[in-house]
């Protein structure tokens, strides 16, 4: 599966990173990052919990 950003909602307040900080990464422009473009199926639990804990629902999975 593959995990996509909307920018246009991202408010970069971070739940994403704290849930999974090895996928999501802010820099210090508070923009947010993506570091795999494939997810490691072992990682897919945590990146679904994300999707499902953004605030601003900016966050989606693509297969
Ligand atoms: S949890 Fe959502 S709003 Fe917050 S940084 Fe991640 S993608 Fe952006």
């Amino acid at each position: 599966m593959e995990v996509r950003v909307d920018f246009d909602r991202c408010e970069a307040n971070g739940v994403c990173v704290g849930i999974a900080p090895d996928i999501f990464d802010l820099d210090d422009d508070d923009q947010l990052h993506i570091t795999t473009a494939v997810l490691p199926a072992d990682r897919e639990d945590d990146v679904r919990t994300a999707i499902a804990q953004c605030p601003r629902a900016a966050l989606s999975e693509h297969p």
